[in-house]
């Protein structure tokens, strides 16, 4: 290989990990900026399966499940009083699917310190999950 090429080919390999490195860049602090995706502990209420469920911020639950393919698939919620998983009874609607309560008391002590159940949140520990409510 003569000087020449030699220094063309570090040029490109340069000029590629430049291009990585920016690319990375740009990834992370779009990724920081504009959060569109969450991870949730979320639970089917047609089958029962646990599913870790990867959404869109805009799209509302119940999500359709990867084991029986009803969109029965809703998120954990968490009281802060009893401190019990629980998944709030879904709304029904006349010839549409139910929706659920983006808010809601816990269904064993009425409490109404509910939340998002988060997995990594130190402050929820689990004492045990309330029973499924009906899938309509
Ligand atoms: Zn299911
Ligand atoms: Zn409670």
């Amino acid at each position: 290989m003569s000087k020449e090429k030699k220094n063309l080919a570090l040029g490109a390999v340069a000029v590629v990990v430049l291009a990585a490195a920016a690319f990375m860049l740009f990834q992370s602090r779009s990724t920081a900026e504009l959060p569109s995706q969450f991870v949730a502990d979320a639970v089917c209420l047609a089958c029962g399966s646990e599913v870790q469920a990867n959404r869109e911020l805009t799209d509302r639950p119940p999500w359709k499940c990867p084991g029986c393919g009803e969109r029965a698939v809703c998120p954990w919620m968490y009281c802060y009083d009893c401190q019990r998983r629980f998944v709030p009874a879904p709304i029904k609607h006349e010839g549409e699917p139910p929706t659920m309560p983006a808010i809601a008391a816990c269904p064993q002590c009425g409490g109404t310190s509910t939340g998002s159940y988060v997995a990594e949140d130190p402050d929820q520990v689990v004492q045990g999950d309330l029973p499924l409510p009906k899938w309509p």
